[in-house]
């Protein structure tokens, strides 16, 4: 049985997805000893089989039959031995997270809560374009940083997510997408920070781009870090993704502030760091995400700084209008802020734009996911209580 809310104003739509009887208890997980198999890229898998006495190839056999044929049933892998998928069946196991509620906003964008064991949620959100689908992807259960203009940030964190949990997203968005409409893009921006969650990140991220899944290409899977640099130095040596780099401040005073992790990492150093990861390959450049926020980082002075600071890394700019949420102390640009911070970046050369906010009505634009942490850093407890003697 399927349960199915419908909401009314903004043509918004709420659905549960999954059944009642499944609603009741935790999504499942791998019993203790059994290994999920979307655990692994191309290369773990192969391991894995060499490791029980078989043939690599059976790494691609498999990707192909859980990733392009949609089996997970082991039995209907009929190019596998019988004792092979016997094996199997007794030791291994192909468990996806499992969509628990869908929005649709108005502009069609949609948002899905996906449920991870343990009582936690992540969302995953899908943008539309006319000629690209994307898809935003949650690396972690809330966030360990503090990133003072983001919601999640506030919700505190509880775990790293698995690569079956990442790799899923993707998945279980694209089954419920159908055929007809296809993720293009994908990008690391949903819950978390992706590199301090950095194996299984890379492994997913290996997997989205593998010819024996879904075959994206390289230049259409981004990952954004606030700037993690040594794990930003490391990427360059084992994933050849897009790179992302939250900004937001272009003097160090301002992105302690705003980027706490700026005060480990600071702008000399995460500006090395971009210029060695955008010379590896000749068309690379970093897009830089400038969140705009109203007296805050968009004066004139603050546009010019942002020119100088990256006069030597080859550089695209991405201006976010602030998303509100409760208690965020902060306000966006006005419209005519933003055009005039645009104007002085696109005069200096720098290829700009705005990013045009998607999924307002249900929540779904950058910053706004929320899911459900079951905190283990407490820090949502401190926010919460600073907003109360704030509101006194
Ligand atoms: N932790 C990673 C990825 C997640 S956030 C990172 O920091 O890059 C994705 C983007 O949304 C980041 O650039 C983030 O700074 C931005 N963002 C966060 N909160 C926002 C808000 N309220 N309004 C607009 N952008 C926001």
């Amino acid at each position: 049985m399927q349960f199915m809310v419908q909401m009314q104003p903004n043509q918004l739509q709420e659905k549960f997805l999954i059944s009642s009887q499944k609603m009741s208890s935790v999504t499942e997980s791998a019993k203790p000893g059994v290994v999920n198999l979307l655990d692994f890229d191309r290369k773990g898998l192969a391991a894995f089989f060499v490791g029980m006495g078989e043939k690599p190839f059976r790494a691609t056999q498999v990707l192909k039959w859980i990733y392009q044929e949609e089996v997970t049933d082991f039995d209907q892998m009929t190019n596998l031995s019988k004792s092979l998928r016997a094996y199997l069946k007794q030791n291994c196991t192909i468990i996806l997270p499992e969509l628990l509620i869908e929005q649709v906003a108005s502009d069609g964008t949609r948002k899905w809560a996906i449920e991870m064991n343990g009582g936690n949620r992540v969302e995953s959100v899908f943008i539309p374009e006319e000629k690209r689908g994307t898809l935003c992807v949650s690396s972690q259960i809330g966030c360990a940083l503090a990133c003072t203009f983001c919601s999640t940030a506030r919700q505190g964190f509880n775990r790293n997510l698995s690569v079956s949990e990442i790799i899923g997203q993707l998945y279980v968005a694209q089954q419920r997408l159908g055929k007809d409409v296809r993720i293009t893009n994908v990008v690391m921006m949903g819950m978390g920070e992706p590199l301090l969650n950095f194996d299984n990140v890379v492994a997913a991220m290996n997997l989205m781009m593998d010819d024996f899944t879904f075959g994206l290409s390289k230049r259409r899977v981004t990952v954004s870090t606030s700037g993690i640099v040594p794990a930003m130095n490391r990427l360059n040596e084992v994933c050849d993704v897009s790179m992302a780099v939250s900004l937001h401040a272009a003097n160090d005073q301002l992105r302690d502030e705003l980027v706490p992790i700026n005060q480990k990492y600071p702008l000399s150093e995460l500006m090395a760091a971009c210029r060695e990861y955008a010379r590896q390959g000749p068309r690379k450049h970093i897009t830089f995400e400038y969140v705009m926020l109203d007296g805050i980082n968009d004066s004139v002075q603050d546009a010019r700084s942002l020119v100088k600071l990256l006069s030597n890394v080859p550089s695209k700019i991405n201006l976010i209008p602030f998303n509100p949420f409760p208690n965020s102390n902060y306000l966006c640009s006005s419209a005519d802020t933003i055009a005039r911070f645009k104007d002085i970046l696109h005069k200096a050369g720098i290829v700009t734009t705005i990013r045009k906010t998607r999924g307002e009505d249900i929540d779904a634009a950058c910053g706004q996911l929320v899911g459900k942490v079951k905190d283990k850093s407490r820090r949502h407890l401190k926010l919460q209580k600073m907003d109360s003697s704030h509101a006194a």
